[in-house]
């Protein structure tokens, strides 16, 4: 007999966010045995305008915190959860948890403390329903008490403690130091938190439930209903995230993917869609050219221009030190003979302009810095690019065709992906040409 499977399941704020939810996802885990780890987010949204559990957590304690009124929405979160526990008949009470919140509130836990209160409540309905062991994340995910996460103690505590364990509830987004202070990940980050219980009970597969039936090859907001993703290599997906492909946290493919474990995004309102499959590697026969198109807005080139720049010995350790000194990454770092470019976020550059100006003419003393603070990067992404011949003559007549003007070109040096730097008034037409000419 083969060993026996595991699956974690991570499942969304909107898959859990009233008892009628909370009842599909008893189903999608009675349906497979091998589903016995359970990430849940904190009840989500039920309707296009309502609020998340978390988002009422940070105001309610905002208000507690400055002494002002702030009984009403610790009201409206108590009856979030008080609804489900009706509905469903479930035995737990939340009420001295309520009243223990209350006062950790009242004297400044923090908002970290407060936001992962939705996870933590979420989590003991969820266990109670099921009838499998809740076990709080505080005892097993671990920061330092700067709120920095620390990947190998969490590991080890994580195994050491679920080893033991047939089925267990773990609620995602938070942890704590040793001290027991409470620290969460960014936003979205119970994604994380699922992937670090796969990676713990060395699971045979990373199961995400949301509400969406996986990725779209685009943004449907600026092309109207894009191709699905099937299937994606973990490196695509990175690309993807980081040019603003919201479906997974960014951060959760790396606990995963060190241990060769596959992500599987799922639908939990449409349990019989396939989803998309994220791997280490795609047999050539699955590969499809393009995989992905995504992109971002308001970033900022700054081009330095130096004659013979070429030929000077460190030239760029000194660029990239007069960005280092101001604590700045940067995103891209296109160059030619005599001039050479950084691309970085609008924002920051607004923010530290005057510093970093002066960094590049003490380091550089450059015969001409030029700033243009009108770019938007717009990536496609796509592991068989590599092996397919006119995709690049396509690529450039789809944006020529369309009137975009390029600014920028980077072709990333791992072959998955072609960068491009549009004008923001040009965004979103870019990005329905390249879908059109080159997906579609
Ligand atoms: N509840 C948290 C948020 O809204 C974390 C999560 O859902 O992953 O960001």
């Amino acid at each position: 007999m083969g060993k026996e499977q595991t699956i974690v399941a991570k499942f969304g704020g909107s898959s859990l966010a009233d008892a009628g939810q909370f009842r599909k996802v008893k189903e999608i885990l009675c349906q497979n045995p091998a589903r016995r780890y359970v990430v849940p987010s904190a009840p989500g949204k039920r309707s296009r305008d309502d609020v998340k559990v978390t988002d009422l957590l940070y105001t309610c304690y905002e208000k507690a915190s400055r002494g002002e009124e702030y009984r009403t929405v610790l009201k409206k979160i108590q009856s979030r959860y008080q609804e489900i526990i009706d509905e469903l008949k479930l035995s737990v009470s939340l009420d001295d948890e309520f009243e223990m919140m209350e006062q950790a509130f009242l004297n400044r836990a923090g908002e970290k403390y407060a936001a992962s209160r939705g996870e933590y409540l979420n989590g003991i309905l969820l266990a109670d329903f099921l009838g499998y062991e809740f076990v709080d994340s505080a005892e097993v995910v671990r920061f330092d008490r700067n709120g920095n996460f620390e990947s190998e103690r969490t590991n080890f505590f994580l195994s050491d403690r679920l080893i033991n364990i047939e089925r267990a509830v773990i609620p995602g987004f938070y942890g704590a130091d040793d001290a027991g202070n409470i620290h969460t990940f960014s936003r979205g980050g119970s994604d994380v938190t699922g992937a670090l219980v796969a990676r713990a009970v060395c699971a045979d597969l990373y199961e995400n439930w949301t509400d969406v039936s996986g990725f779209l090859l685009t943004d449907p907001s600026i092309v109207d209903h894009p191709k699905k993703i099937d299937t994606m290599t973990y490196s695509e997906l990175r690309e993807l995230s980081y040019r603003g492909a919201t479906v997974l946290h960014e951060e959760a493919v790396f606990p995963v993917r060190r241990e060769g474990i596959s992500i599987h995004i799922r639908n939990t309102n449409r349990p019989t869609e396939k989803g998309t499959l994220i791997c280490s590697s795609i047999a050539p026969e699955d590969e499809v050219p393009i995989t992905g198109i995504a992109g971002k807005q308001n970033f900022v080139a700054i081009s330095i221009a130096k004659n013979r720049m070429n030929a000077q010995v460190g030239f760029c350790k000194r660029l990239l030190e007069a960005f280092e000194e101001n604590h700045i990454a940067f995103e891209h770092m296109p160059s030619g003979i005599d001039t050479i470019c950084v691309i970085l976020p609008r924002d920051v550059y607004l923010e530290k302009k005057e510093a970093v100006m002066a960094s590049l003419e003490r380091l550089l003393a450059p015969d001409k810095i030029s700033v243009d603070e009108d770019m938007a990067l717009v990536t496609v992404v796509g592991k068989g690019m590599r092996s397919v011949s006119g995709i690049a003559a396509r690529f450039f007549t789809a944006l020529g065709n369309a009137s975009v003007n390029i600014k920028m070109i980077d072709m990333g040096s791992n072959e998955i992906n072609c960068t491009v730097g549009v004008s923001n008034k040009d965004f979103e037409t870019a990005i329905r040409a390249l879908y059109y000419a080159l997906a579609a």
